[in-house]
Order: C-alpha cells, then sequence, then structure tokens
C-alpha cells in the first residue's frame, strides 16, 4: 500500500514515515501543501494523511484538490485544532477519518486497518480469485488448499492488483508500490511484464487465470470477482 504523508511537522512526519515503513507501506512525504499537490497529481495513492495547518494553504483545500487526483484514496485527517467544525468540514469534504494530534502511532495504525477493511473490502483475509483464493494475512495464494509458489514480489503484485479490482494499474503505478518511488529515467517497465509472466505461468498450471487482464500499452487490471 503506498501512503502520502502531507504533514509540515518534520519530526511528526518521519515519524509515521518510519512507523509505517516498518509495517511494509511505502511512504512519499511532502512538507507544503505545494509538494503534496505535485505528489497526488502524479502518483495514485492509498492513503494520504493530510496535516490540516501547511505553511502555504489551507489543508481543508487540499483534500479537495486531491481527491480530484485520488478519487479512490482514503484520506485520513491529522489535526491540532481542537476546532470540531474543522474536522466535520472535512469529513464532508471526503475524508475517512481524522486523527486528533498528539496521536500514538498505534492508533493511526488501527484506523489505518479498519478503513482498509472498509474501503477496499478486505473484509476477511480471504479474497477469491477466480479458482483460487488469496490469504492477504498470510500471505499465501491457495488452489484447493494447495499453495502457489509466488515470490515476495509476485504476491504483492498480485494483491495491490485485487484490492483496485476492476480498475487498470499501469505499469509505473505498480512498479512504484512495489519498488517505491522512481525517477523517470531509472525505470524499466519491463519488470513488470517479467512477473506478471511469471505469475500466469505459476499459477495457469493449476486452473484458469482470465482474470488478469492486459490492457494494451496501459497496463494491467484484475476484473471484478463475483
Ligand atoms: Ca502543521
Amino acid at each position: 500500500m503506498k501512503v502520502l504523508i502531507v504533514e509540515d511537522e518534520k519530526t511528526l512526519a518521519y515519524d509515521i514515515e518510519a512507523f509505517l515503513s516498518k509495517l511494509f507501506y511505502i511512504c512519499d512525504l511532502a512538507h507544503t501543501a505545494k509538494a503534496g499537490l505535485e505528489k497526488v497529481e502524479g502518483n495514485l495513492y492509498d492513503f494520504i494523511l493530510l496535516d490540516l495547518g501547511l505553511p502555504d494553504k489551507d489543508g481543508l483545500s487540499l483534500l479537495t484538490d486531491a481527491r480530484k487526483h485520488n478519487p479512490d484514496a482514503a484520506y485520513i485527517i491529522l489535526t491540532a485544532r481542537g476546532n470540531v467544525e474543522d474536522r466535520v468540514k472535512g469529513l464532508d469534504l471526503g475524508a475517512d477519518d481524522y486523527l486528533a494530534k498528539p496521536f500514538s502511532l498505534l492508533e493511526l495504525q488501527s484506523r489505518m486497518q479498519a478503513i482498509a477493511r472498509r474501503k477496499f473490502a478486505v473484509n476477511t483475509h480471504l479474497v477469491p480469485l477466480g479458482d483460487f483464493e488469496v490469504d492477504l494475512q498470510k500471505r499465501l495464494v491457495l488452489h484447493n488448499n494447495i499453495e502457489i509458489d509466488l515470490t515476495r514480489k509476485e504476491f504483492d503484485l498480485l494483491s495491490y492488483l485485487l484490492l483496485h479490482n476492476r480498475r487498470v494499474l499501469t505499469r509505473m503505478q505498480l512498479s512504484e508500490h512495489i519498488w517505491g518511488s522512481f525517477a523517470d529515467d531509472d525505470y524499466d517497465s519491463n519488470y513488470i511484464d517479467v512477473h506478471i509472466k511469471n505469475i500466469r505461468k505459476k499459477m495457469s498450471a493449476f486452473a484458469a487465470i482470465d482474470w488478469l487482464e492486459t490492457v494494451r500499452g496501459v497496463g494491467y487490471k484484475i476484473k471484478k470477482q463475483e
């Protein structure tokens, strides 16, 4: 999962980044609204943590702009303001939750997990995928209880596509999720194709994988599972 942290208190921003990175979230940081907007214009995030009191612009107006570019992201407002009105306004503008500062990082983690379950429909750790079953907690793909031998990156790629089913993800978006942010010229889209090819090869030995679609010239998607 990819997270953008928009927070001008650098110590707090780095603490959140260090904490979430240990939980295998891939984090980007922005310390101003302007930098935050640049990030959301060019990236697809699962979570955007948004401080309301930013030096250059109000966090609430950034929320509105960010949602145009990342409508599917989960937004969590971080606010030191005791003002109930701001929180309500944030929720009205489409934020999924808010945390009042100071908050514990464990609290942040549990809120994020609750949102992931609700918003990304990860209601269970076992998600059906054609004739397969994906165990998101144990990080296994099963066919009739037989484990498919996927590498860590192959599993990351498959589960990321699964969490965004019906949506096409570009090779760049998939690369960023698997390897973190890339400078454009430093990136080889072929890596993703190779991983997808391996996934197809390993899984189709067990059952049809017609749910995994190549969208020519764009990327890949998993068809909505019934
Ligand atoms: Ca602030």
